[in-house]
């Protein structure tokens, strides 16, 4: 994958041979522009401020500076982790984008030894095998915010070592109406630690919580949608053709790989049985479904057994898959930061997607704030069949 900016090679960015070796076995043969800004600045000890989106690498941006921070103070006795202490933890708005983070860091970590102890912490599951997990501590914690305040009530989590403070998609954290538990959260935390803040936007809402967490931080700023590499579609069509067009729009253009979303969780079951009319395998993920439910779907898209995903917002959040071909708004987004977080699915950490999004007359208007938002006029087709 090439990255957007001057690139830079791993080897100038001082980390140890073991994170270079996993570096390697990942694939990655240079870093994305967010890593190449972000790490430097992370080991450094700065607070950051960080624009990226899912999509632009940005866990390795964090991830890899935070292992080779665990590394150089593993060489300092007085630091090491013990008890049920945290050293670093990363907050995350859902439960697959802490799962996906912990999966991420632990493939970063895997030639370290001894080995790190990454940990996640999320809702939907029963507490106490994360309690047993917990014991002795971790390295890393991904945690959701309200898992945490339950494992940090029932002493199952220490954090008199932490030394830094994550928050992935902190715009999510608060939009999800987490702004209370990340207070909570906050006043657990011992004062002198580093601060680092990714958000793929940076609403109003963002101002207080940056000037309460962050001190003097470097600030990058990764995301340009119009740079992004998507082609962007939109076709106006009537709500009655809606199904039709999205069968045809995958048919058609024998997209492979689409996630496609609804507003609403019924609409994404009724698409499911409408798609399958169409000899199109799809399946949802919301909130609705069990927690094993949603990992097997997203199982299956994966490793492409199922063609279509079919999500609300916050079950797609975060959902990392490599070159996603397509992304469909079935359902225009609620905000303009949130079509930014859709279309980011697609076009992934340098690859070209197609972001398509169907347009009845009533959305118009809606639209025209989202177009506003992105600087940018889309051509609109229109779907007559
Ligand atoms: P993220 O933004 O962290 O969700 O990463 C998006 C995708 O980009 C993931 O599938 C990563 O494995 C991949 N990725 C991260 N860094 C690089 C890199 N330097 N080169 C190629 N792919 C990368």
């Amino acid at each position: 994958m090439q990255p957007h900016v001057t690139p830079i090679d791993f080897a100038s960015l001082d980390l140890s041979p073991a994170l270079l070796k996993a570096i390697q076995q990942q694939g990655y043969s240079s870093p994305t522009p967010i890593q190449s800004q972000a790490i430097p600045i992370i080991l450094s000890g700065h607070d950051l401020r960080a624009k990226a989106q899912t999509g632009s690498g940005k866990t390795a941006a964090f991830g890899l500076p935070l292992l080779q921070k665990i590394l150089h103070n593993r060489e300092q006795p007085k630091l090491a982790t013990t008890g049920n202490q945290i050293g670093t933890l990363i907050l995350a708005p859902t439960r697959e984008l802490a799962i996906q983070i912990a999966e991420a860091l632990t493939g970063y970590a895997s030639a370290i030894m001894p080995k790190v102890k990454i940990q996640s912490v999320h809702g939907g599951i029963s507490i106490n095998p994360q309690m047993l997990a917990l014991r002795g501590g971790a390295d890393i914690l991904v945690a959701t915010p309200g898992r945490l305040l339950d494992l940090a009530q029932q002493n199952a989590i220490k954090f008199t070592d932490l030394q830094c403070l994550v928050l992935d998609e902190a715009d999510r954290l608060l939009q999800l109406g987490f702004s209370e538990e990340l207070n909570e959260i906050l006043k657990l935390l011992p004062k002198r630690r580093q601060n680092l803040l990714f958000s793929a936007t940076f609403p109003d809402e963002l101002d207080q919580l940056i000037a309460k967490l962050l001190i003097s931080p470097v600030q990058i700023d990764c995301l340009a949608p119009e740079e992004m590499l998507i082609e962007q579609r939109v076709i106006t069509v009537t709500q009655e053709r809606k199904n039709a067009l999205l069968a045809h729009l995958i048919n058609e253009g024998n997209l492979q790989q689409v996630l496609v979303f609804a507003n609403a969780k019924n609409t994404c079951n009724r698409l499911v049985l409408k798609l399958g009319k169409a000899d199109i395998y799809a399946m949802a993920l919301h909130g609705d479904k069990t927690q094993a439910a949603r990992n097997l779907a997203l199982k299956k898209f994966k490793q492409g057994e199922c063609r279509v995903l079919i999500a609300t917002d916050l079950a797609a959040r975060g959902i990392d898959i490599e070159q996603l071909e397509a992304v469909i708004n079935f359902d225009l987004p609620r905000s303009p930061n949130d079509y930014i977080h859709r279309i980011g699915r697609t076009g992934r950490a340098g690859q070209s997607g197609l972001a398509i999004s169907l347009l009845c007359e009533e959305d118009e208007a809606h639209f025209r704030v989202i177009e506003k938002r992105m600087k940018k006029r889309l051509e609109r087709e229109h779907f007559e069949n």
